[in-house]
């Protein structure tokens, strides 16, 4: 394996460095025409720089090939990239003197940003990159949430009951607002630890940090602010801001789906002070696109392969799928070795990822990164009555529109695997 190409900050220095990039040089409106080139090109990078200060990149981690390569890795190596991270964080390197995005800093200023508005029915521009870093009695948290960008300093977020939720009703329970801060333009390993689904007490910094490792030699450099908030070293923008006591309602907002998501009454987000490298790009990421797919799905495929192998041993690869908006449905292949576990691998990939609603379970040499060859395998090794299990009553996504408001959803799993004792032969592609 030769050397990962280094991910570098200031993005600036690294995107003109990307294999694919298109360069966009006149201004395009912020309202729906980010969007528009964004959804022009999906496999491509897209660098805005008709806007400076900041200027805009989407579609910046397109493929999972892009994602891989930091890593020196396949796609299917990745997943066991990932999951080694969570398996074994690293304390990250703390008082580092060399910090990026201290070149400019400013008392807000968001309304004058070109913040994209991405689709028609949105509320209003947002920033969807954003990674929030937040402590609270001694625990520490990363996690994505969009931020209806309403004026100079910050709007209503969306939070998710999920840990920073947990941190935010603790905080308001005590009548104090909860420090943060959003940062935007972190390197890969930030982005991908932001959206891995841990237990409360794990710091995902700790999961960046043990990527950071594995992709250059050494930990990731974390700086630490004044009120005790962690943020990485390297970033484009720093918003330091704290999540306030007030409620404002929030969306509509078109989500990974593809689909809008409700208006909802959600705590508003106050920006104080914002710190930037001296050219920073501002990194927008479409929802409903294949980078959004990728930085919220691929975090998941590590903790269905780590459910499906404490049944299965022998199982190889595990992807949640871009028709399934890398959410709801997944592929699993399996290196049969017993009567029934196929069935097994179904049940365990469930409990894996909790939104997951479809699985589809595969021999070893079937490629699950093939839409069209899981297809084949469906189509030529599957008998319904035999392969398939119905899972009623079960709950999933609170984003699928044909769940239930609580989110009560039926799921699906598909055992396209040969019986263990099959003749192979009828089952083999011919080949020239
Ligand atoms: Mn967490």
């Amino acid at each position: 394996m030769g050397t990962p190409p280094t991910q570098q900050i200031p993005l600036a220095d690294f995107l003109p460095t990307l294999p694919h990039i298109r360069m966009v040089e006149e201004k395009v409106d912020p309202h729906l025409g980010i969007s528009r080139e964004l959804l022009r090109t999906p496999n491509e990078a897209v660098w805005f720089r008709g806007f400076r200060n900041p200027s805009v990149v989407g579609n910046l981690w397109p493929t999972r090939e892009s994602v891989a390569q930091c890593y020196g890795a396949t796609p299917a190596e990745l997943t066991e990239i990932l999951l080694s991270a969570i398996e074994h964080p690293v304390a990250p390197a703390l008082g580092v003197t060399r910090v990026s995005w201290r070149e400019q800093e400013t008392k807000s200023g968001l309304g004058s940003w070109p913040v994209p508005h991405f689709f028609p029915r949105d509320a209003g521009p947002y920033l969807t990159a954003a990674v929030y870093s937040a402590t609270w009695k001694g625990k520490r948290n990363l996690s994505y949430h969009r931020l209806w960008v309403r004026g100079d300093s910050g709007g209503p977020m969306r939070l998710v009951p999920r840990h920073l939720d947990r941190m935010v009703r603790e905080a308001r329970n005590a009548r104090v607002e909860l420090p943060v801060a959003l940062i935007l333009g972190a390197p890969i390993d930030v982005l991908l630890a932001a959206a891995c689904s841990t237990d409360y007490a794990v710091d995902e910094m700790e999961i960046a940090s043990a990527l950071h490792q594995r992709r250059t030699g050494s930990p990731l450099s974390v700086f630490e602010l004044p009120n005790g908030i962690r943020v990485p070293a390297q970033a484009e923008i720093i918003l330091e801001g704290r999540i306030t006591l007030r409620d404002e309602e929030e969306g509509p907002f078109l989500d990974i789906l593809g689909t809008y998501d409700a208006r909802r009454v959600q705590p508003v987000v106050q920006i104080d002070t914002v710190h930037t490298v001296k050219s920073p790009v501002l990194h927008a990421i479409l929802p409903g696109s294949n980078e959004h797919f990728l930085l919220m799905g691929l975090p998941r495929e590590p903790l269905i392969l780590r459910a499906v192998r404490s049944v299965v041993p022998g199982v190889k690869c595990v992807r949640l799928t871009e028709g399934g908006c890398g959410w709801l449905n997944g592929v699993v292949s399996i290196e049969k070795r017993r009567e029934g576990d196929g069935k097994n691998a179904i049940m365990a990939a469930f409990s894996g990822h909790f939104s997951m609603k479809h699985v589809t379970v595969v021999d070893a040499d079937i490629d699950v990164f093939n839409d069209r060859e899981v297809e084949w395998a469906v189509a030529t090794r599957l008998q319904a009555d035999k392969g398939l299990i119905v899972v009623p009553g079960a709950t999933g996504s609170s984003l699928d529109p044909s769940a239930t408001k609580e989110g009560v959803t039926t799921k699906w799993g598909i055992d396209a695997t040969l019986p263990v004792n099959a003749p192979r032969e009828p089952f083999e592609k011919g080949h020239l």
